[in-house]
């Protein structure tokens, strides 16, 4: 089901995070949200279809520990996490101590995004934002460094 681990993750009387809200259709958004948790992070989102098979849209989200590469070439470890409902795309705000990921959270870029591939690892896309520009790949690490972990990678500095 779509969105079931963030909703067991939070409780929604306590958080000021939306609430889980799968939706049909629209995509091509992404955002950065830094993240001020026990650990600073920024967590990178893409709005698409929950997977390969699936017309519900939610974003797939990555948790950045040193934020987006900024020079072409560079390499950053992105660990995916649970899918987050699209209305997260632009909230900030402050999560309550003792909450799951207490801390502030602010857009640290959002902007479009275009899709140039997209299999189970390997995902490619331009961003369009006004700090992330440029091509990017996402390339999962089949195992090392943990299941969920990817690597975000800086292809060009524009949308080439
Ligand atoms: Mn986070």
């Amino acid at each position: 089901m779509a969105l079931e681990k963030y909703k067991e993750k939070r409780n929604f009387t306590k958080t000021p995070e939306p609430e889980a809200k799968a939706v049909k259709g629209g995509q091509g958004r992404f955002a950065v949200q830094e993240h001020h948790a026990s650990q600073l992070h920024w967590d990178f989102r893409l709005e698409m279809a929950e997977d390969l098979n699936s017309d519900t849209i939610v974003l797939k989200s990555w948790a950045v520990p040193k934020g987006i590469p900024e020079e072409v070439g560079e390499k950053r470890l992105a660990v995916e996490v649970e899918d987050h409902p699209v209305d997260y795309i632009d909230f900030e705000g402050e999560i309550p101590e003792g909450s799951y990921g207490a801390g502030a959270v602010k857009i640290w870029d959002s902007g479009k995004y275009e899709l140039i591939k997209r299999d189970e690892k390997i995902i490619e896309f331009i961003l369009e934002g006004k700090k992330a520009k440029g091509r990017y790949t996402l390339i999962k690490t089949s195992g090392y460094g943990g299941k969920n972990s990817w690597l975000i990678i800086k292809n060009t500095p524009k949308g080439v």
